[in-house]
């Protein structure tokens, strides 16, 4: 199964591509993640997104599409994707469409992940991650354990994204509002489209998940 995990940033996309990756072996395909990737590696690539991820303002369709073309001919794409922050405009998903069609694989649903703006800036804001295994946490929702220390690796070590501050959040919101939301009517018309309650607990937005892969699944 493929499917879209569509949300404004810190809706919870990536908390619940992880949860996918494990229970169903799907794989996440984040285009933030690899754009991060990108810059950390110093590419051509990476130089052309930097400044733009810092302002919180989208990156050129073109670059993001190539990316997203590359990645999905990998084999293991094969056993079902989660795209995560891909499309993010009309454009991106027309070539998403484009790109399936021509490899002759279905999308099957696109759930919408609704959270309000003000939550969200929490969510941003209270987010870090574990530097050596990439973990999410955040400050306030999902402590580890023990204080400082990775529940998954043991690390000490957790890092923040540069671009999770309280004014590129702005920004980033704006992005989504409006560029990113005109794609809901259009997968809407597709009959793809479904919702789950993305301010409910990680736990309860899971269960949603699942039912609606079910459903789709028959
Ligand atoms: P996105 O990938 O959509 O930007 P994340 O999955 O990184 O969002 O989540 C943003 C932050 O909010 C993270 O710190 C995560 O731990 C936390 N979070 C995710 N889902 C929930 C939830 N349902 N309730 C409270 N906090 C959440
Ligand atoms: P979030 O967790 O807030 O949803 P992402 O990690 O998905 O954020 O994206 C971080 C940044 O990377 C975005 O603010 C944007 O600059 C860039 N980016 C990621 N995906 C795309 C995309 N599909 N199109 C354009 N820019 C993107
Ligand atoms: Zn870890």
């Amino acid at each position: 199964m493929n499917i879209i995990l569509l949300g404004p940033p810190g809706a919870g996309k990536g908390t619940q591509a992880k949860l996918l990756e494990s229970s169903r072996g799907m794989v996440q395909l984040s285009t933030g993640d690899m754009l991060r990737a990108e810059v950390k590696s110093g590419s051509a690539l990476g130089a052309r997104a930097k400044s733009l991820m810092e302002a919180g303002e989208l990156v050129p369709d073109d670059l993001v599409i190539g990316i997203i073309a590359n990645r999905i001919d990998e084999p293991d794409c094969r056993n079902g994707f989660i795209l995560d922050g891909f499309p993010r405009t009309v454009a991106q998903a027309e070539a998403l469409d484009q790109m399936l069609a021509e490899k002759k694989m279905d999308l099957d649903s696109v759930i919408e992940m609704k959270v309000d703006d003000k939550a969200l800036t929490a969510r941003i804001t209270g987010r870090f991650t574990c530097a050596a295994c990439g973990e999410g946490y955040h400050e306030e929702f999902k402590r580890p354990a023990k204080d400082g220390v990775c529940d998954k690796c043991g690390s000490t070590e957790f890092s923040r994204r540069k671009d999770d501050n309280a004014e590129t959040v702005k920004s980033r919101l704006a992005a989504y509002h409006e560029q990113t939301a005109p794609i809901l009517p259009y997968y809407e018309k597709k009959g793809l489209l479904r919702q789950v309650d993305g301010m409910a607990s990680m736990e309860e937005v899971s269960r949603q998940i699942e039912a609606v892969l079910d459903e789709a699944a028959g």
